[in-house]
């Protein structure tokens, strides 16, 4: 419940402190030019590197990349929740919050929720209709039936039709007694010159996004006459956070609470499809960046959750994100395999329930997940490779108790490089601080593709691009258009650069210090950290566009050789099985790959 405040208050409280004062009362700060700085009460520390802004009112430690404004470090100090931060805080200042929840500023909050709340229960209800018996209709009627969704399955989840002409939804509404400022507000509206005030969605399939007790919160609606993007989603709204809800939760709360385990999908139709087989304790993150508020709610009612992402490489990347998150918050976690290029709405449809379950009872541990990671991040083949591989499992590797377990992990690890069972061991019974001085850098590499939970996200190209997407909507649109919306490894920034992104819709010119306020203080301590890392430590000013170019270039070589490195795998585990049209086809892959590679080397001028 971070929301259990309202922004005005919030600002409030913050206002009334002095960040300096606040973080002084429990570090000893030295003045230091326009900042002041102390020893990191975050790690250990001899010479300080916690520097505190008065200006900027924001902390940032250039040790361990804990950063954010005053509250981010009471939650940090104190392990308080953000509600539980605010009200120490505002306690501090003699602001009474009892006061302010009873307020009638906050009766008519939350008679304007409800308002929306009927808005989007009545909006689904139209777009339902259309759907289900309408002219209109007929080719959503068709896709759904092409995609094998029966009608009791589409009423269920209440999927509808919104039509390609204009204003229908927005004029029913009206008709139905609500404002245009409503529709607006409820984010089914789009200022779209020169028809004035329209649908938002139009000519799309609808999928409604409800929250745990089933209220329509907003929408999902994928094309379905070619337009961009694929899927629209609804923007933020005072009831719609993105990042923060899970699809299908109402629906498979009591599935998920009875196992205790949650599957994970990635979009609407996996979730659907798997629901419709008779999997009942499935839900879709909305996108493949899942975030630490999606894992805290589903922590809320499941102990293990397996992911079961995509088998294309983004949907790769994403899993690996996701483990972090979910690790982080305390889930046991496995990950279920997909056949590759296959999604699990494709799978169920050719394989059917039975075969899915399967998959799920025989999903991979976290720790067969990482060995089989390492192996694919690095090469198994060169001495620095076998290196690298090591020192980014030996870790987790030594914290496997059950002998039998870690003789089993030791066997697989030493099939899949080569290195020998008895030289695994043996690194295995030398105290953990002996890797880290024996190999130091390495550790270091491996230790980048692999950030412990509460590390600092993103490494130095990707804060630049950051930096650049933040200072310039134009730079930002630029960077979008060549590395795809998802881009970022780390899922802070991928959520962060979402709700940029969705901000700009409203406010086009939002940049720079301004954004950065919006950013700041909304309760998710990643995106505090990162910015107060860009405003702290690099400066949130004008960026060169030519070395922003230079980045992007160096963003995809990256992303295309680690996609190299992982078809290798592929190719030796093809060649292993003697699947020998695989073969070929994996290594005509590698081929285009390291000419996509040379091309973009060569037009980087080497
Ligand atoms: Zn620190």
């Amino acid at each position: 419940m971070t929301a259990a405040f309202s922004q005005e208050v919030i600002d409030e409280v913050k206002d009334r402190v002095d960040i300096v004062e606040i973080i002084g009362s429990y570090v000893r700060l030295k003045k230091s030019g326009r900042n002041y700085v102390g020893l990191c009460p975050f790690h250990k520390e001899k010479t300080p590197s916690f520097t505190v802004s008065p200006d900027k009112q924001m902390f940032y430690c250039f040790g361990c990349g804990a950063g954010g404004d005053v509250l981010a470090f009471l939650m940090k100090q104190d392990g308080l929740s953000f509600p539980e931060a605010v009200k120490t805080l505002a306690a501090r200042v003699g602001i009474d919050l009892a006061g302010a929840e009873e307020s009638p500023a906050a009766k008519r909050q939350r008679e304007w929720k409800e308002r929306l709340y009927q808005l989007g229960a009545i909006a689904a209800s139209f777009y339902y209709r259309l759907l289900m018996r309408h002219p209109v209709g007929a080719a959503a009627r068709l896709y759904l039936q092409q995609r094998g969704v029966k009608g009791e399955t589409a009423r269920l989840f209440e999927l509808g039709y919104a039509p390609d002409t204009g204003t229908a939804l927005v004029d029913y509404l009206r008709r139905q007694g609500f404002t245009p400022r409503d529709i607006d507000q409820a984010g089914l509206s789009a200022s779209r010159p020169p028809l004035g005030t329209a649908d938002r969605f139009r000519g799309r399939l609808m999928f409604p996004i409800k929250d745990s007790r089933g209220r329509v919160i907003g929408f999902g609606g994928r094309t379905l006459s070619g337009g961009q993007p694929k899927y629209l989603n609804s923007p933020e709204t005072v009831l719609f956070h993105k990042g923060r809800h899970l699809y299908g939760l109402h629906l498979a709360l009591p599935g998920i609470r009875r196992k205790g385990q949650a599957i994970l999908v990635e979009g609407y139709m996996d979730m659907i499809a798997a629901w419709q087989h008779g999997i009942d304790n499935v839900v879709a993150s909305l996108g493949t960046a899942l975030t630490p508020e999606q894992a805290r709610e589903l922590k809320k009612y499941a102990r293990e959750v397996i992911i079961a992402y995509d088998a294309d490489s983004a949907g790769e990347a994403a899993t690996l994100r996701g483990l972090d998150i979910l690790a982080a918050a305390g889930l046991q976690v496995r990950v279920l395999q997909l056949p590759e290029g296959k999604d699990p709405d494709e799978f169920l449809a050719a394989r059917g329930a039975a075969a899915f379950q399967e998959l799920v009872e025989t999903s991979q541990s976290l720790m067969e997940f990482r060995i089989n990671k390492a192996v694919a991040a690095h090469d198994p083949t060169r001495p620095l490779g076998r290196k690298a591989i090591m020192a980014a499992v030996l870790p987790s590797l030594q914290q496997v108790k059950d002998v039998v377990e870690q003789e089993a992990y030791v066997r697989l690890l030493s099939r899949h490089t080569g290195i020998s069972e008895a030289a695994i061991l043996k690194a295995l019974s030398q105290p953990p601080a002996r890797h880290g001085r024996t190999g130091k850098a390495i550790e270091k590499e491996g230790r980048k593709e692999d950030p412990a939970p509460g590390k600092r996200a993103g490494n130095p190209g990707e804060l630049f691009l950051l930096q650049a997407y933040l200072s310039s909507p134009g730079l930002a649109a630029g960077i979008d258009g060549e590395l795809g919306e998802d881009w970022g490894d780390s899922p802070a920034i991928q959520s962060l650069t979402a709700f940029v992104r969705e901000k700009r819709r409203e406010a086009p010119e939002l940049a720079g210090p301004s954004l950065a306020r919006v950013l700041t203080g909304r309760g998710v301590p990643e995106w505090d950290a990162l910015i107060a890392r860009l405003t702290l430590a690099d400066g949130l000013g004008p960026v060169q566009e030519q070395a922003v170019k230079k980045a992007i270039l160096l963003y995809k070589l990256q992303r295309l050789q680690k996609q190299e490195r992982e078809i290798r795998i592929a190719l030796a585990r093809a060649e292993n099985s003697g699947a020998t049209g695989r073969v070929q086809e994996l290594q005509e892959q590698i081929f285009h790959l390291q000419q996509t590679i040379k091309a973009i080397k060569s037009g980087r001028g080497e």
